[in-house]
């Protein structure tokens, strides 16, 4: 069965490889199926691109987020999110979820390779993905051929609404973390179940989604909801990033309220591996 993306499914921004087009000359989108996907994962079309975390205080990198970019010869730019949903549709996430941590896995090794200080990459991984047999034995074996340090690569999970295999993501999350992979909790707050995935799983950070971050200067509920998180992380001690800080402003505020690790536009876009690695000065700068 060709499962389709409609048009929703597509962003408004005209990526390089579009050729160009903006949404209003786009004759007609093409709309991907399971045969795009199959080729694309063929094809390795699926990249990877790093978004920085950094520390609020100092402005050094402290680590990355590896997200998925697809470079598809016809269409446009497909959300991650929805990349992931049809592949889960299709049966093909477990395939291209292990490309993008082997790509993260790959970075890594590079980084090692070339004497640089590596920053742990953290990779996002679906409740399916993590529930598939073999999961996290596929994984440690890919850090132990690569002789990646464990604790060089997290993983973040989001809550999810169909989180129907909670034994497997369990028991795949504790050999991950006895091996020394770190677990990150995504988009902390916004399911309804966040506290519950917290005493469930064994996280090591807690994500304070960007939708609590947006409006904190002007909204006392989001503030309430941000100092109850760090509050939370701190008694369990967990380390706990702010995403999408946009500016200054938002960053002094997040400071005060004792967060210290960032992700968002103000520090920089999710970019290619070398250009993160040459923009640790101007974080620095930045943060000054
Ligand atoms: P996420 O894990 O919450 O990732 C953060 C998203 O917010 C990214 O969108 C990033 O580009 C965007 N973002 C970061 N900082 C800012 C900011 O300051 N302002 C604004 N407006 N946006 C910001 P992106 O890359 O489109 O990814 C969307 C989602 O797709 C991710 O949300 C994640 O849930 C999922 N995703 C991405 N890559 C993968 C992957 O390899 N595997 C899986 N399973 N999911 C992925
Ligand atoms: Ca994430
Ligand atoms: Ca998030």
């Amino acid at each position: 069965m060709a499962v389709s993306l409609q048009t929703p499914y597509v962003t408004a921004a005209a990526p390089l490889w579009s050729g160009g087009w903006t949404r209003q000359q786009a004759p007609s989108l093409p709309v991907p199926t399971r045969q795009d996907l199959q080729r694309g994962i063929k094809n390795r079309e699926f990249f990877t691109q790093y978004q920085p975390k950094i520390s609020m205080a100092t402005g050094d990198l402290v680590g990355a987020e590896a997200l998925m970019r697809w470079k598809h010869p016809r269409l446009w730019v497909v959300s991650p999110e929805k990349v992931i949903g049809l592949a889960e549709e299709c049966g093909l996430v477990h395939e291209l979820g292990m490309q993008m941590i082997s790509n993260a896995c790959g970075q890594l090794e590079r980084w090692i390779a070339e004497g640089e200080k590596a920053v742990p990459v953290a990779v996002n991984v679906s409740a399916k993905q993590l529930s598939q047999e073999g999961f996290s034995s596929t994984v440690i074996g890919m850090l132990l051929r690569q002789q990646i340090p464990p604790h060089l690569l997290t993983i973040e999970i989001t809550e999810s609404a169909e989180l129907q295999n909670a034994e497997a993501c369990i028991s795949a999350i504790a050999h991950l973390k006895e091996f020394g992979v770190r677990i990150s909790l995504d988009d902390f707050g916004t399911g309804f179940s966040s506290m519950a995935y917290l005493k469930m799983f064994q996280v090591d950070e807690i994500k304070i989604d960007r939708s609590f971050v947006t409006d904190i200067l002007s909204n006392q509920k989001d503030r309430a909801i941000v100092e109850a998180t760090l509050m939370l992380g701190k008694s369990l001690g967990l380390s706990v990033v702010a995403e999408g800080v946009e500016n200054w402003r938002q960053q002094r505020c997040l400071m005060r309220m004792g967060c210290h690790i960032g992700q968002g536009y103000l520090y920089g876009k999710p970019m290619a591996a070398e250009k993160l690695k040459l923009g640790v000065p101007e974080f620095a700068r930045k943060a000054g």
